[in-house]
């Protein structure tokens, strides 16, 4: 973006050179004078030529990045609630008496308007088959699979942050991406950061199982604590934190 802007700048004090020049050519009575501006015509004319040609290339590149990016396929899988064995709530917030499992699945709804919104053509959240021997089996060759949690805790205190990578499995990109998350969260939400923490849990192994490309990135995400006393609205926190979600994996995709 930035060359962009300087092959912009450059091309226009470029053509304005261009432009004085050939006034100046106009007025020269001398002809070893002339000889020289006509040169200096000449010059300025294929400097131009060649800011043109390197701004096209840049403005294909980009193009090229963003339709790759925005073909990528993204799984958000919701944690908890209905499936074919029965039922799980997750974690309760006693004081709300409001279930995991809800805030999960309109988290991963905001997060999925967002990335449609901004153009991604592929994105799935997936409520299906969420009981515990199946977790994060949904990952059908996914780039990004995020498994959707939030965070519990018996006092109403504890408040921030956090996403999750498999303590063996991991690779750069899940970390990467996990730590994104749990930044965008932090920052949209206006509540500490607790970072990225490792664990071996069965929904990110599913999710990894075979991972079919290095560049795949698998994490699980808790984007505050629905028990935390400041949170007074659940359906506004876990809207903005499912946009924060959808910020993160954009942000994640599109690299440094
Ligand atoms: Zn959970």
């Amino acid at each position: 973006m930035e060359n962009k802007v300087s092959l912009h700048r450059l091309r226009n004090i470029l053509l304005e050179m261009h432009q004085d020049v050939l006034g100046m050519k106009e007025n020269v009575k001398d002809e070893q004078f002339s000889e020289y501006v006509n040169t200096l015509l000449f010059q300025l004319k294929g400097a131009r030529e060649m800011s043109t040609q390197l701004l096209r290339s840049i403005q294909k590149d980009n193009t090229m990045d963003r339709d790759a990016r925005l073909k990528s396929v993204i799984t958000l899988e919701v944690g908890h609630g209905p499936h074919p064995a029965g039922f799980e709530p997750g974690a309760v917030d006693a004081r709300t008496k409001t279930e995991e499992w809800k805030v999960n699945h309109v988290c991963a709804l905001a997060c999925k308007q967002y990335l449609d919104t901004v153009g991604y053509e592929d994105v799935l959240v997936t409520d299906e088959n969420n009981y515990l021997s199946k977790v994060g089996w949904n990952n059908h060759k996914s780039d990004v699979f995020i498994s959707v949690h939030h965070n519990a805790f018996s006092s109403d205190k504890a408040q921030g942050a956090e996403a999750l990578v498999h303590d063996t499995l991991a690779n750069d990109n899940d970390l990467k991406l996990a730590k994104l998350c749990s930044a965008a969260f932090a920052r949209e939400l206006k509540i500490p950061d607790r970072g990225v923490k490792t664990r071996g849990l069965s929904v990110l192994a599913g999710a990894i199982n075979n991972r079919w490309k290095d560049t795949q990135a698998v994490c699980l995400v808790e984007p505050y604590f629905i028990t935390g006393k400041t949170v007074d609205d659940h359906a506004s926190w876990s809207n903005r934190a499912g946009v924060a979600m959808g910020m993160a994996i954009n942000e994640f995709l599109r690299g440094p």
